[in-house]
């Protein structure tokens, strides 16, 4: 699955405009048949992007990503396949499989002595889980990972649509240690209000904001207030979808604190992945020595 890290193009399965509702079904049977398969063949996989600390220049953490090589299809969009899965009920089962995958890479990173933090994707449908808190611990002792080095990421409409019981859940993982943070933050149908039940420790401003930062008086003003919405309630701030210098120049100006998007890097292979940040750790001793 190494040539996934490399971004290439993917055939993008659209479940609105599929005429053809047996191909979704068999789509999911197909999901549902890589999920119950053992091993390294599943054609699931996890692909990590980095996210770079601004004030220190280094990179601290990633965000694992879903990839799927369809047997036929070939590689799918997360977007499209994740949608069905929700729509069919296999979400829960995939993202056990995320979780499964992604804390054992964070084990990986933790005896390697790599001071990485992973945050993973979970959906709104998993809110209703009440055993996720459970699952989740099991898998952090299983593979002897402390719980400050997982982010669990929610959107807004995540946490609206079921309020009770998803802040439940989300209060028995923050409990645990396990960090939260709202993801595609200012393109939810969001109200502030939840933000003063819920434990969050990061926000990640949408890309959509961050796109044409450097040259929008606008969307640099709506990034500042985030950044220091985000600060006054004491939580960290990432930017995503970081893709030009100027932008990068206008977060660090803006006292963001990480970022993550294709200027900084795409998201990677695990191999590819761990050479980056080797290479990124050797370039800045270089200029510290
Ligand atoms: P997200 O969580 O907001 O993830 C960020 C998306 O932005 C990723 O798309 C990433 O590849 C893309 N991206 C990163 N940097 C840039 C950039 O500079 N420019 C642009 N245009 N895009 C950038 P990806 O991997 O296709 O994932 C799309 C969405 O699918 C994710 O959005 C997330 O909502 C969902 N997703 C991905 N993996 C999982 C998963 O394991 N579980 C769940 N429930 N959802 C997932
Ligand atoms: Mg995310
Ligand atoms: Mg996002
Ligand atoms: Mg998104």
């Amino acid at each position: 699955l190494a040539a996934l890290g490399s971004e290439e193009p993917v055939a993008v399965y659209d479940p609105a405009t599929d005429p053809h509702r047996p191909a979704r079904l068999s789509l999911m049977g197909d999901l549902r048949h890589a999920l119950e398969k053992q091993g390294d063949d599943t054609g699931l996989a996890l692909v990590y992007q980095p996210k770079l600390h601004l004030p220190s220049g280094r990179i601290d953490g990633a965000e694992g990503l879903l990839r799927w090589r369809h047997p036929v299809a070939g590689p799918l969009a997360p977007e499209a396949f994740i949608a069905l899965a929700e729509e069919t009920g296999n979400i829960r089962r995939l993202t056990r499989w995320v979780l499964a995958a992604g804390i054992e890479q964070a084990g990986r990173w933790q005896s390697q002595g790599r001071d990485l933090r992973l945050a993973l994707n979970v959906s709104a449908r998993d809110l209703d889980d009440v055993d996720l808190p459970r699952r989740v611990a099991g898998l952090l002792s299983a593979h002897g990972v402390s719980p400050q080095r997982i982010v669990l990421e929610i959107t807004e409409s995540a946490i609206m649509g079921k309020p009770d019981t998803a802040i439940a859940v989300l209060r028995r993982l923050a409990d645990q240690g396990i960090e939260l943070a709202i993801d595609d933050f200012g393109v939810g149908q969001s109200s502030f209000a939840y933000l003063r039940k819920l434990p969050v420790r990061e926000l990640k401003i949408d890309r959509t904001f961050i796109a044409h930062l450097g040259q929008s008086p606008e969307d640099r003003a709506i990034v500042r207030s985030i950044i220091d919405l985000g600060h006054h309630l004491g939580y960290r701030v990432t930017a995503e979808g970081v893709e030009d210098p100027r932008a990068l120049d206008a977060l660090r100006d803006l006292g963001c604190d990480h970022a993550q998007g294709y200027f900084v890097a795409r998201p990677l292979a695990e191999d590819a992945f761990d050479a980056f940040v080797a290479k990124q750790r050797a370039a800045l001793t270089d200029v510290e020595a």
